[in-house]
């Protein structure tokens, strides 16, 4: 890597989103000495059944600083109201605010197809802001940056109208444990709420050890689903033997709409992947 650190920003909707679809990335940053921060858009304040309003929107703003300090990066929670977070013009100005004083080299988001209108509502603002954060006199009290991110999306399950296209894909076999435990930092989510919410609150080990073998069996298919369903492109980017071997993985879909990622940007911003011609032979 070059003298200067790499800036990661992950726009998420919800305190448990940079974590649960981009945190094997999170952690391969940090731990070569990038900067990482994730946010969430949306205060969290919906995402219990016990619990809701200001309780349980400082509760996940500590378990998010939590998870983020487990995989060496930083969070910040916005006061939008979770459940109710629209793609509206406040929300495009605090992201071009937010990208110009971050400075990311790598930014990324939810896809506009996706179930949850919180996910598709910071997606859509992140892509309404890729161009206008180069135009000067949009929030002209933050300067435009010199150098604009490449924008991308995290992987998801869906279909319609476009499934993702897995521009970049990412082994996060070894990071697996590590990326398990920053969600089981987020406990009112991955033990209480979203149990609750598939109707099986009572399969909870109540013991934490028991607790973290159980989450880490109900986020394993998860990731590998990913992984089976990119084998193709996991085999073009690590070579045929080693691209079978991964078990889990993250994907991510390049956006047309800001820095493309061209050789060598790939090459800086994701200098652990093999290059293109070498894994091809491998
Ligand atoms: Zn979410």
């Amino acid at each position: 890597m070059g003298a200067k650190p790499l800036r990661l920003l992950i726009l998420g909707a919800h305190p448990d989103d940079a974590e649960f679809h981009a945190g094997g990335l999170v952690w391969r940053y940090t731990q070569a000495g990038h900067v990482v921060k994730l946010v969430s858009a949306t205060d969290g304040s919906a995402g219990h059944f016990r619990l809701s309003g200001p309780p349980l929107a400082a509760l996940r703003a500590t378990e998010a600083t939590r998870a983020a300090t487990l995989l060496g990066a930083t969070a910040e929670v916005w006061p939008f109201p979770d459940g109710r977070l629209e793609p509206s013009l406040a929300l495009r100005e605090q992201v071009i605010r937010e990208l110009r004083q971050f400075g990311p080299d790598l930014v990324l988001t939810h896809r506009t197809c996706d179930y949850h209108p919180d996910h598709r509502a910071i997606g859509q603002a992140v892509q309404d802001a890729c161009y206008l954060v180069t135009v000067p006199t949009i929030c002209p009290d933050v300067p435009i940056l010199r150098r604009d991110p490449v924008v991308a999306t995290m992987n998801d399950r869906f279909t319609r109208p476009n499934p993702l296209r897995a521009d970049v894909v990412l082994d996060i076999t070894p990071d697996f444990d590590r990326v398990v435990k920053a969600c089981a930092a987020h406990e009112s989510q991955f033990f209480e709420w979203l149990p609750f919410n598939q109707n099986r609150l009572e399969d909870v080990p109540l013991d934490t050890a028991a607790r973290q073998a159980w989450l880490a069996g109900q986020l394993a298919p998860h990731w590998a689903g990913y992984a089976e369903r990119f084998r193709h492109e996991l085999c073009q980017t690590y070579g045929d033997a080693a691209g079978h071997r991964v078990r889990y993985c993250h994907a991510l879909e390049i956006s047309e709409y800001a820095r493309p990622l061209d050789p060598d940007e790939r090459r800086r911003l994701f200098w652990f992947l093999p290059e293109p011609d070498t894994a091809s032979a491998g």
